[in-house]
């Protein structure tokens, strides 16, 4: 259950890009054409001749891959639209190549009930750039009390439930949510943090945080209630999806898991893989401040690993946007989050593709793989499908921020970074979302 508003199903010849699908195989030039927002034909590169009215994008030197999927952002929408909209949010999923979001329900109020549920994907029909999908609540006002109605919010088109922000600290409520989610469907996705481990901690607890002075969150807090959980999850059968994992214990937690028959999947997030508590002794930027905090080296390791190795099925952002006067507070003081949607690929190729560490295919397969975890389709550049893509410029470097953002909110910790690889156009539903500002598109 997707939204957004109707868009112009697009007439394109994309010439010459490489496409790569790593789900199809695709690896080698083509040429790509778009008829009525559906790929109708793909051809060996100056094969294909532009039909009468549409647009040629020179694609030679570029990439073209399937369109991204982010199962973990927040739109913040309804109530506190000062940090962001569906409008600005799916902007900035457009300019970072991502063909739907999927918004969490912490906002205000909850999304915790069928008429809220309802209201918003009507917004999202008027103003979302790119699919939206929602998830619910798992607990009435995220109180961690009582359970929503969790068959009615699936009737009214929630992807799955969620109390992202906090964790659902008490066993008995897990219990009876994975009981429910049976029946319902859709994916429990779990934010794991025991609170009387995590305190008032305000970056991860290591050699850093007491080098610092500050309040540390230990990496057990998030591996001990992800043991729990997927405990819980195992005894009663259900599906459980762990959220922004960031430390090596909870990599151990969720293998294990799996390996023991629990339906479990795990996400991981741009910074966490590309970042550690390192880059608060240079300067202590509020907008390195996230939950789960950035962790060690041997943590950061751990993700890539299991990246690799499947363990962690898809790259999630975590985009949580905050006001600039909220972010500028000391840093003990400051809200944690960082936005995301338009530094995931480059961040992250930068990071860690340029460098050799993982191929680029399983970059841009776990970019998109979240659509599964919340039974959407997978993307693909096949024909008679319809188009989500992203072409991007592989050789680019750009510097964060210099031209602002398209989200609402200015808190990237990617902020002032170079990073290679440039989003230039993204097609989603059928119809272009996004194109950058420099790049010219040619009528034919
Ligand atoms: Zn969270």
């Amino acid at each position: 259950m997707l939204d957004s508003r109707p868009t112009q199903p697009a007439d394109l010849l994309i010439r010459g890009a490489h496409v790569l699908d790593p789900r199809s195989g695709i690896d080698a030039p083509h040429d790509v054409l778009v008829r009525g927002g559906e790929i109708a034909e793909l051809g060996a590169p100056g094969s294909l001749e532009a039909p009468e009215g549409a647009e040629v994008i020179e694609g030679e030197g570029k990439h073209l891959f399937p369109g991204f999927v982010d199962p973990h952002v927040h739109l913040r929408t309804p109530g506190q639209e000062h940090k962001e909209d569906i409008d600005s949010g799916t902007r900035a999923a457009a300019a970072g190549g991502y063909v739907a979001v999927v918004g969490m329900p912490n906002t205000t109020p909850v999304v915790d009930s069928a008429p809220i549920l309802l209201s918003l994907r009507e917004q999202a029909r008027r103003e979302a750039r790119v699919p939206v999908g929602f998830l619910a609540s798992v607990t009435r006002g995220l109180d961690g009390e009582a359970l929503t109605e969790m068959a009615e919010l699936r009737d009214a088109g929630a992807l799955g439930f969620t109390d992202d922000g906090k964790p659902v600290h008490r066993a008995g409520i897990l219990r009876k949510a994975l009981q429910y989610q049976r029946l319902a469907g859709g994916v429990l996705c779990l934010h794991e943090e025991d609170p009387t481990l995590s305190g008032r901690g305000v970056m991860h607890e290591g050699d850093v945080s007491a080098r610092l002075g500050l309040a540390g969150i230990p990496s057990v807090s998030e591996s001990t209630l992800i043991a729990r959980d997927a405990a819980l999850a195992g005894y009663e059968q259900g599906r459980i999806h762990i959220q922004h994992l960031s430390a090596r214990e909870s990599v151990e937690a969720v293998a294990a898991a799996k390996a023991g028959g629990v339906q479990i999947t795990a996400e991981v997030s741009p910074h966490h893989l590309t970042l550690t508590h390192d880059a608060l002794l240079e300067e202590l930027d509020t907008r390195l401040k996230m939950n789960p905090p950035l962790r060690a080296e041997e943590d950061r390791q751990a993700l890539i690993a299991a990246l690799r190795d499947g363990t962690i099925d898809c790259i999630a952002t975590d985009h949580a946007p905050h006001a600039r006067e909220e972010k500028e507070m000391p840093f003990e003081e400051a809200p944690m989050g960082t936005t995301g949607l338009e530094t995931a690929f480059a961040a992250i190729f930068t990071g860690l593709v340029v460098p050799g560490v993982i191929p680029l295919a399983l970059l841009v397969e776990k970019l998109s793989s979240g659509a599964a975890i919340l039974d959407l389709p997978l993307t693909a550049i096949e024909t008679g499908r319809r188009a989500d893509l992203v072409l991007v410029d592989l050789e680019a470097e750009w510097d964060v921020g210099e031209h602002g953002y398209e989200s609402r909110a200015e808190n990237c910790c990617f902020a002032g970074r170079t990073l290679r690889g440039r989003v230039l156009a993204t097609v989603a539903a059928g119809g272009v979302a996004y194109r950058e500002r420099s790049f010219s598109v040619v009528a034919a």
